[in-house]
């Protein structure tokens, strides 16, 4: 199971760049344009949101990264790129967080995108106050449990009850 984002994208009604509109008073990162507080209404969940599916999936996967992620919209993309730094920053654990996730995000080729770069480096960082103030660091890989010894015995018994 991963979780994805039910939400359309949000494309500026200038220039149709499309970003999430996470908080209110944004602005396009790419036009600049003032985006009204009625069209960010839907989205201001947004980084709670990838926040939360980063914990399931570390909890079901062991890391940020589920193993089958499909990418369906661009937010999901933007959400992939966020699991992976996040997962390369637990295995390196920089000192300095930050620099970390953005020279990561620096190394991504972004060509005529890089209006995005800035963005996905900003919702980066909201996600890393909530990595640290929750402690995603200690979330702990729920290993899935192969049945006991009984409970074999009785999955096998039950195949034969009416
Ligand atoms: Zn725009």
């Amino acid at each position: 199971m991963t979780l994805h984002f039910h939400k359309p994208n949000y494309e500026c009604p200038n220039c149709g760049a499309i970003f999430l509109p996470y908080k209110r008073d944004t602005k396009c990162p790419k036009c600049e344009v003032a985006i009204s507080d009625n069209d960010t209404e839907k989205y201001l969940n947004s980084i709670e949101d990838i926040a939360g599916s980063m914990r399931i999936h570390k909890r079901l996967y062991g890391k940020f990264t589920p193993g089958a992620w499909l990418t369906s919209n661009i937010m999901d993309h933007v959400q992939g790129i966020i699991f992976q730094i996040f997962d390369a920053m637990e295995e390196k654990k920089p000192k300095n967080q930050e620099q970390y996730l953005a020279d990561l995000l620096d190394q991504i080729g972004w060509g005529d995108q890089e209006y995005s770069k800035a963005h996905i480096k900003n919702i980066a960082i909201e996600i890393l106050k909530i990595y640290n103030t929750e402690k995603f660091y200690e979330i702990e890989y729920d290993k899935p449990l192969s049945p006991t010894k009984g409970e074999k015995i009785k999955m096998w018994f039950s195949k034969f009850l009416p």
